[in-house]
């Protein structure tokens, strides 16, 4: 191998002719057979890769593949420059074709040539671009996969899991902050009948309409959330049972008011009735799901397409 052969290398980019010759004279260029480790997770590293020829993959963890490194790149410099344990292992994917410059010669080459340090800085300085655009990546599926946790794919409503991790929060607020809260269970009347009639996926559709309608009257702080089946609840902390009432009142109105087209042309309508409770004295989230439960089981029986509250409060 000439030293010429390696000016394309970025590592070697304007690093004087002589100064390569010097690592030629000192390392040696191995060839190495598909499957072998170079560098080991958790075992000290004292040597600085240069892949001239090859593919080689890094593992974070056995089985779990983190990226590949093509010819051109190093392997091996945060452990040598931090002369700690290597974090990943990189083992070659096809047979490949690296020099190996040992750890007293980097530093000879980072104190005799300048350009050299800038070189090794560069490539470091994209792995760690590499790294940070990988962890973004990862945060943001983490946070795809946190909202598909706590939000009900059909109505993007939120889920139950949600209801139950912030029911009690929201609920303490006000009663620290002495604020009133109310609570609504709304039910879609006779909706096996539309399912029944028109199938299942106008039902899907029925379903995501009312959530719809319910979200669009929901005001700031307040939360809507598919608890179940054809059943919504709402959360209206900082809200008396009179507003509560009337924002009750209103979605109850404007849902029976909607022609809901479900094929071009055709259209039918539904009602909903709704069951309130609210916060009279120290009610627990439990309270006052059972209360405004109580209250809509009334409304069932009493007529349907009506709002219903009944004050359990001593
Ligand atoms: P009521 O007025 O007493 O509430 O009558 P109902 O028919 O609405 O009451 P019931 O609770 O007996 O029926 C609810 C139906 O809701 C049964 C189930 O088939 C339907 N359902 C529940 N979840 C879904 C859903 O995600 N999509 C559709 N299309 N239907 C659903
Ligand atoms: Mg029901
Ligand atoms: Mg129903």
């Amino acid at each position: 191998m000439k030293a010429t052969d390696l000016t394309s290398f970025e590592l070697f980019n304007n690093v004087p002719l002589e100064l390569i010759n010097s690592v030629l004279a000192n390392c040696s260029v191995y060839t190495i057979p598909a499957g072998q480790h170079l560098i080991k997770k958790d075992v000290k590293n004292s040597a600085l890769y240069l892949l001239l020829e090859g593919e080689v993959q890094i593992y974070l963890e056995e089985d779990k593949p983190l990226r590949i490194i093509w010819a051109g790149d190093v392997i091996g410099e945060i452990s040598l420059i931090d002369q700690q344990s290597a974090t990943a292992s990189a083992i070659s994917l096809v047979e490949c074709k690296v020099i190996m410059i040992n750890e007293p010669l980097v530093w000879s080459l980072v104190e005799q040539s300048h350009l050299f340090a800038i070189n090794l800085l560069r490539l470091m300085a994209g792995r760690f671009r590499g790294v940070n655009s990988q962890v973004v990546s990862s945060l943001k599926k983490q946070r795809l996969f946190e909202h598909k946790a706590l939000v009900d794919d059909l109505t993007q409503l939120y889920n139950r899991a949600w209801l139950n991790e912030n029911f009690t929060t929201l609920l303490d607020r006000c009663k620290k902050d002495r604020q009133p809260f109310c609570y609504f269970m709304i039910d879609i009347d006779h909706f096996k009948k539309i399912n029944d009639t028109y199938g299942h996926q106008v039902g899907d559709f029925v379903l995501q309409l009312t959530a719809n309608t319910l979200d669009t009257l929901s005001r700031t702080g307040d939360a809507v959330v598919r608890y179940g089946g054809e059943e919504i609840a709402m959360l209206l902390p900082n809200t008396d049972i009179n507003d509560a009432l009337r924002i009750a009142e209103r979605a109850r109105q404007s849902i029976e008011d909607k022609n809901i087209e479900y094929e071009p042309d055709k259209t039918l309508k539904i009602t909903v009735s709704i069951g309130v409770s609210s916060l009279t004295h120290s009610e627990s989230s439990i309270d006052l799901i059972r209360y405004a439960d109580e209250a809509l089981y009334y409304a069932k029986a009493h007529g349907r397409n009506q709002v219903k509250f009944k004050d359990y409060g001593p």
